[in-house]
């Protein structure tokens, strides 16, 4: 999965692409691409409050749980930023943050080493083998 976001961060020429992660206890079991809204998409990522409505509509109707968030930061490191922090709720979800070399994951807790909203995690728990989500 890292390598197909990978690969498609590489792609997206400057854009910052992002999408939501599904899956249980810690492990990715699908992903589903979103658009970016955020006004500036080469610096920032907001993605389509539709599609995360729609993500969390069928968790609720016994779907795969949403487990997290990915984006991209095409030219910068797969560190969170302080607008990730900032725009992050403290709801413990995963943040897989990826470039076209590397990939980190993180999770958003209410006290975090990452400017007070972020814990490092072991990147392995988002590499799971698990098929891609209809896009
Ligand atoms: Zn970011």
């Amino acid at each position: 999965m890292l390598a197909d976001l990978q690969q498609l961060a590489r792609a997206a020429a400057g854009l910052e692409i992002c999408g939501i992660l599904f899956g249980r206890e810690g492990r990715v079991s699908a992903r589903r691409a979103a658009k970016n809204v955020a006004d500036d998409p080469r610096r920032h990522f907001e993605i389509d409050p539709r599609t995360l409505i729609d993500a969390e509509r069928g968790e609720r109707s016994g779907g795969e749980p949403v487990l997290g968030y990915y984006h991209s930061h095409p030219s910068g490191p797969v560190r969170p930023s302080v607008t990730d922090a900032e725009s992050a709720a403290p709801d413990g979800r995963l943040w897989l943050i990826i470039n076209g070399q590397d990939a980190a994951a993180w999770q958003a807790v209410p006290d975090g080493e990452i400017y007070g909203r972020f814990d490092a995690i072991p990147l392995d728990c988002a590499d799971a083998k698990g098929q891609t989500a209809a896009e």
